[in-house]
């Protein structure tokens, strides 16, 4: 892991210009919102960080904490406890566990998880996955009993699908009023390179693909006849191990996810989707709770 908890045992100086460093704060030059002149990082008795920013200009003298901007403002716990959290929620650890071993409030660590999911969601709703790979795996995936927060009524099913990116980790999951064919090969037009090889179970809604006109190669198992993995050459007459199990795989995670009927709101999935997909993204598991520049 790019960062751990060592970073964080060391001296409340050392943490704090590690933080700045690598760009967990705004930089150290800090211009004053009141008058406009530079601030200066000083040591501080009003924050309890033990540092603060404190505007040059005689007149103004206009003091700031050093998280303003950044992903540890407004929180009440020290730096360094919200970054253990952080560390343990990088590493996937459960809420429970990281409040233990933490000696941390469970429903602080809990908020602090959200926080940081959200963070993830964020990321891959403002820059989506782009795959490359020529192999994808396509399905989708029922869940019951979902509560709409915006009526209070719980949903008797909503559906959610799925593409996985042979070739990497990559992943694509989205929630979907439809499962027809308009909708899901709409999708993995959306996303599949135009030539790719396109994997998916019998459903008649992928019927599409094998039409002249596709532009993909697809290949399906028939998990109805048993089958969930067979051989097949392709269009490049390269050997081809037909199955779906890692967008399956996928697909049980998110069951997992949401087995607790408590977070099982359509809010919740949307947010548990997009971490899932940052996770498999590829990209630095720490970035989104950085400084953007
Ligand atoms: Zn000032």
């Amino acid at each position: 892991m790019e960062y751990t908890l060592n970073d964080v045992d060391v001296s409340d100086k050392t943490f704090i210009t590690f933080l700045f460093q690598n760009k967990f704060m705004l930089g150290m030059l800090r211009i004053c919102r009141d008058c406009g002149h530079e601030m200066n990082l000083i040591h501080s008795s009003h924050f309890d960080d033990g540092f603060e920013f404190r505007c040059h200009r005689a007149s103004c003298k206009r003091r700031e904490s050093i998280r303003v901007g950044s992903i540890f403002e407004g929180h009440k716990l020290t730096l360094k406890e919200m970054f253990r959290v952080m560390i343990h929620f990088v590493s996937g650890s459960k809420v429970h566990s990281t409040a233990l071993a933490l000696d941390l409030n469970r429903n602080t660590v809990s908020d602090l998880f959200q926080l940081f999911r959200e963070r993830y969601a964020q990321i891959m709703e403002s820059s989506p996955v782009e795959f490359t790979g020529e192999i994808f795996e396509a399905d989708e995936l029922r869940i019951n009993r979902v509560k709409d927060p915006a009526t209070g009524h719980i949903l008797h099913h909503v559906w959610v699908f799925g593409m996985a990116e042979r070739d990497s980790s990559q992943a694509f999951l989205k929630r979907v009023d439809r499962t027809d064919g308009a909708t899901l090969v709409g999708l993995i037009k959306q996303y599949a390179p135009p030539g790719s090889i396109i994997m998916t179970d019998e459903k008649n809604s992928y019927h599409v693909l094998d039409h002249e006109d596709s532009l993909y190669a697809h290949y399906a198992v028939s998990h109805s006849a048993q089958d969930y993995q067979h051989m097949e050459i392709g269009p490049q007459d390269q050997h081809l191990n037909v199955h779906i199990n890692t967008i399956e795989g996928l697909n049980r995670e998110v069951r997992h996810r949401l087995s607790n009927k408590s977070v099982r709101t359509l809010d919740r999935l949307d947010i548990e989707l997009g971490e899932m997909m940052y996770r498999k993204s590829g990209r630095g598991l720490f970035d989104p709770f950085k400084i953007e520049f």
